[in-house]
């Protein structure tokens, strides 16, 4: 995905979360026109990220430059994708989500599910219209492909979700070295005992770009093998 920034300048004594802002996209948020606000930070270091540079970095754009940004496209956008990196880490996003609603955009947020209070926060408070949520690993993989320890977190936000009448979607990036057909079962039928009917998105992951895990290119595409054991869940293939 594109990050072509849109040039703000620092402000002092404000917070920067944000790294880049990309002005325009049809394809981050389902049936809407979009910007994205790319947030810096992130506590996994998924082995196939392909933002090393926003996980890695420091944000350089305010949450008032990013308003300001945003009051300019009203009646141009549908709404605004927070993404990352992972957005909530960042405490402000409750301020800056309530702003966007004022000034009257759809907003969804693209999690690692690893922060399942600042979720439950956002539907609280209505301030979220669209979730997408990354489904990483099976419990015993999961550690590996994010170099971290928040299975359990991923489960307490998807449990949230299932919970709410908040409309979402759960996605998984597949590299033929990290997951394979027994592991994409397993999750497949994880999500079933869960509760979880709907679409479940598999992407593959992107080749040729640098890395966090500096991973090799992934060697074979999803291939369509026979999901027919969770029957309830319908395997979406995305790329
Ligand atoms: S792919 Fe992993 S490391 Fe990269 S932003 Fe998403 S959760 Fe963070």
């Amino acid at each position: 995905m594109s990050t072509n920034n849109v040039h703000t300048s620092r402000k002092e004594n404000a917070v920067n979360a944000i790294y880049s802002i990309t002005p325009f996209t049809l394809l981050d948020y389902p049936d809407k026109t979009a910007c994205i606000l790319w947030f810096a930070g992130c506590n996994m270091r998924c082995l196939y990220c392909y933002n090393p540079d926003i996980v890695l970095g420091k944000g350089k754009i305010s949450d008032n430059e990013a308003l300001k940004f945003i009051s300019s496209r009203k009646g141009l956008l549908d709404g605004v994708v927070f993404s990352g990196g992972e957005s909530t880490l960042h405490k402000n996003i409750i301020s800056l989500a309530t702003e966007i609603k004022k000034i009257g955009m759809l907003i969804k947020v693209d999690t690692n599910g690893s922060n399942p209070h600042m979720i439950k926060s956002l539907l609280q408070n209505q301030l979220v219209d669209y979730i997408a949520l990354d489904f990483k690993g099976t419990a015993d993989s999961y550690k590996q492909i994010t170099q971290s320890d928040l299975f359990q977190r991923f489960e307490e936000t998807l449990l949230l979700l299932l919970n709410s009448t908040i409309k979402f979607e759960i996605r998984t990036t597949v590299h033929s070295e990290l997951t394979d057909k027994k592991d994409l079962l397993w999750m497949q039928q994880y999500l079933e005992t869960k509760g979880y009917r709907g679409k479940y998105y598999l992407q593959n992951t992107i080749n040729n770009v640098p890395t966090l895990g500096n991973i090799e290119n992934s060697q074979k595409a999803i291939d369509t093998f026979n999901y027919s054991s969770a029957e309830k869940i319908n395997i979406v293939v995305r790329n």
